[in-house]
């Protein structure tokens, strides 16, 4: 999320944003510094956010808000998918969406991660965000490129979830057309997927390619927000492109019937969040038109 390198100021960690604009959090320990093969990456823990993970410089997740983030990209697409049984993770290398897909029941989720150094310190040191998803038997755990997976994939997926770093290094091509392509090949005729789609007050113009390159692909494009506290400005989105299912004409007491019957309770969303998520700022509309 951000554009240049961050200050450790005494016991502050502060992100610069784009804009001029930048935000902190109060340290009470650094816990881990890594250069990755692919990425840097730290592990800090805070006092507004606990432990957090940091990668190139901007903070992904976080103990205290992770929910906030990974029920919205985990839930919305597969309480819009009617049988999601074949689900695909990319990235997501904390481990939390990978948990929230195992929430539903899905046959055998897979998860391509480039990074496994990511995988192993957030197993470490944040072991409640995947809460041992990575030890489930069901899932599977594949390291490597996801765009070089999806280009050799056998296809077949209901949903594929794309929960990237920013688009920067590793993640550059998981934000272009080409990767769409091989995504919406590798999907069922009624499947669909989900990317973090940045942020719309920081990252407007990055939001409107990202949706001009899923337009191309896809008939149902839908982008839907929600707040992370630890995200440069709280507000998030995400962006779903579809084959068939739209995730706007889901009644909400069909979405609260289906999270009962799948035996999940959220802290971040719900019937009412989901269709509140979908409705958006007219600055913002006009973004994605
Ligand atoms: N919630 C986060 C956010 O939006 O800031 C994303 C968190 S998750 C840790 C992002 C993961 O994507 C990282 O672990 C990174 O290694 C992984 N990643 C980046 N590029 C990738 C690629 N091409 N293939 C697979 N994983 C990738």
């Amino acid at each position: 999320m951000s554009s240049q390198p961050p200050s450790f100021e005494g016991d502050w960690y502060f992100e610069a944003e784009r804009d001029g604009f930048a935000h902190g959090v109060h340290l009470r320990e650094r816990i881990l510094e890594e250069q990755t093969p692919f990425q840097h990456m730290e592990i800090v823990d805070s006092e507004p956010l606990g432990r957090a993970l940091i990668l190139d410089r901007a903070l992904q997740t976080s103990l205290n808000d992770e929910f906030m983030y990974h029920e919205m990209i985990v839930h919305v697409p597969l309480v819009t998918h009617q049988h999601p049984d074949r689900v695909l993770v990319i990235g997501g290398g904390d481990g939390g969406t990978l948990r929230r897909v195992l929430q539903h029941p899905v046959k055998e989720p897979t998860q391509v991660e480039i990074d496994r150094a990511v995988v192993d310190a957030c197993k470490a040191h944040l072991p409640e965000i995947s809460d041992g998803a990575f030890d489930n038997p069901r899932a599977r755990l594949v390291i490597g490129d996801g765009v070089q997976f999806m280009r050799d994939n056998p296809g077949g997926f209901d949903v594929v979830i794309v929960d990237s770093t920013d688009p920067i290094g590793p993640a550059v091509q998981l934000f272009q057309e080409p990767f769409y392509r091989d995504v919406a090949r590798s999907l069922a005729d009624d499947g669909l997927m989900v990317a973090q789609s940045s942020s719309p007050l920081f990252m407007a113009d990055e939001l409107s390619d990202q949706v001009k390159q899923l337009r191309k692909v896809f008939p149902i494009v839908r982008t839907y927000l929600g707040i992370v506290t630890g995200y440069p400005g709280g507000l998030w989105s995400y962006t779903i492109g579809s084959k068939r299912y739209d995730p706007t004409v889901i009644d909400q007491a069909s979405i609260t019937s289906t999270l009962r019957d799948r035996g999940i309770s959220t802290r971040y969303y719900s019937g009412a969040v989901h269709h509140a998520a979908f409705a958006l700022p007219p600055f913002i509309a006009d973004l994605v038109a």
